[in-house]
């Protein structure tokens, strides 16, 4: 065995260990085909002055933007052309840590080896640097292509504002219980482009926790990695449940709007 970063730092290791079991839920489902989806985590908060000493292995790279909470942040983020299958045996070999540099315009790569972050970095960092600036206790932000969820943007109606977000939520109480911020809806747009990640922040900001872009799949934010799987996990099951309905001949009742406000009042969800 070779010497790793993640030797002797167990919690770092850990939070490693919850993206590469992630990776693997997200290739059984089938959400992540070839080198579909990304992940990024900040893991700050795991890096130790031993950490902080090590040279990066990378010269400084732009990020494109200028994000200024990112100071002296650190990131692990899923490797450019790396697929999540392989993510989930040798998340080091298929994803690296990189830390922001004091001028919030750069990276450097400090990790086992210089796997070049995903293409979708500058996006995914701009919503880490928007999370810091309201301070969110939200520290990891996923990409997938969840098959169910995708398919109903492919229909006008769940496109309206929160339709898809009431059925979905009325399917099972669970949803909404694990949920209770909704699925907000991205119109489609070119899929790494500058709007797509600014309609993302925007839909995030108006208070949901998960976004959907349409005919594409979902962005989703969360404490940490495995919580951002169980918000897309929870919302796709409820898609099934919609389609096992349909499926077997009929349009699901749902449930009542009563029942609904019932279950907000005894969780004490947010409105
Ligand atoms: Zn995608």
């Amino acid at each position: 065995m070779t010497d790793s970063i993640l030797d002797n730092r167990t919690a770092l290791k850990a939070e490693i260990d919850k993206v590469a079991e992630v990776a693997g839920y997200l290739w059984q489902k089938g959400w992540a085909e070839r080198n579909g989806g990304n992940i990024t985590v900040n893991i700050t908060e795991y890096v130790d002055d031993g950490m902080q000493a090590i040279p990066a292995i990378s010269d400084r790279r732009a990020i494109g933007k200028t994000l200024p909470h990112l100071k002296g942040q650190w990131f692990y983020c899923k490797g450019t052309q790396k697929r999540m299958r392989d993510l989930a045996r040798e998340p080091m070999a298929n994803g690296s840590i990189i830390r922001i540099t004091p001028d919030c315009a750069h990276y450097e790569i400090v990790a086992d080896a210089p796997v070049a972050p995903t293409s979708e970095l500058p996006s995914h960092l701009a919503v880490h640097d928007w999370l810091l600036a309201t301070g969110s206790p939200y520290r990891a932000s996923l990409h997938t292509h969840p098959i169910e969820l995708v398919a109903l943007t492919h229909s006008r109606r769940w496109l309206e504002k929160d339709a898809a977000t009431r059925m979905l939520w009325s399917m099972i109480p669970e949803t909404k219980a694990f949920c209770p911020r909704g699925l907000g809806i991205v119109p489609y747009m070119l899929p790494s482009s500058v709007e797509l990640a600014e309609a993302t922040i925007k839909t995030l900001q108006s208070g949901y926790d998960v976004a959907m872009w349409e005919k594409h799949g979902v962005f989703a934010v969360d404490t940490d990695i495995m919580s951002a799987f169980d918000q897309v996990d929870v919302l796709n099951k409820a898609a099934q449940i919609y389609i096992a309905s349909r499926n077997m001949g009929f349009e699901p009742d749902g449930m009542t709007e009563a029942q609904m406000r019932q279950l907000s009042e005894a969780f004490g969800l947010p409105k």
